[in-house]
């Protein structure tokens, strides 16, 4: 499966990619945001979410597990599953629904849920490279593949 690497210089680099990833996943997709700690996760989800039409801020939910943005054309769900004690709390929040077919669900810490949340159309790894962040971008579904396909073009 492809992949492909964003070299992103600053923060505005990072909220542009974010503005750019929006633009393709319109019609739903599931984006697993992986990274350590200030690896870019949020400011890259900020950038999505703000793009489809959210004006205002865009914070981790890290106590929350989940922040929904019912926009006027999508429905965006952001998880930080950072402090998530144990995958049931998962079950209790009903997690499946939010992964409608037509939602864009963008999760930080996935791996904390591991079994318990969907399979991504594509996994999004940011890391650290010197003063910037590097982004790497691995489709896992079909739809993954052509949603990269299109942010190639
Ligand atoms: P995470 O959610 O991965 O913990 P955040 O997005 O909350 O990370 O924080 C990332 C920090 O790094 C912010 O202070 C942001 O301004 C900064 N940042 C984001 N992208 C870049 C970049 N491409 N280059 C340098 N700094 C960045
Ligand atoms: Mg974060």
């Amino acid at each position: 499966t492809g992949h492909i690497k964003f070299d992103l210089a600053d923060e505005p680099a990072t909220v542009a990619m974010g503005n750019k990833i929006a633009q393709v996943v319109r019609q739903g997709a599931v984006l697993f945001l992986h990274g350590d700690l200030g690896a870019g996760k949020t400011t890259l989800t900020r950038g999505i979410v703000q793009s489809l039409g959210h004006s205002g801020k865009v914070k981790s939910p890290t106590y929350t597990l989940v922040e929904p943005y019912e926009l006027e054309d999508v429905s965006i769900y952001h998880f930080d599953l950072y402090r998530l004690g144990s995958p049931e709390e998962l079950e209790y929040m009903g997690i499946r629904d939010y992964f409608a077919n037509h939602a864009i669900c963008v999760v930080e810490w996935p791996e904390k849920g591991e079994g318990f949340i969907p399979s991504p159309d594509i996994d999004i790894t940011m890391q650290y490279a010197g003063e910037g962040r590097q982004a790497i971008l691995q489709a896992k579904s079909s739809r993954g593949e052509a949603l990269l396909k299109q942010l190639q073009d």
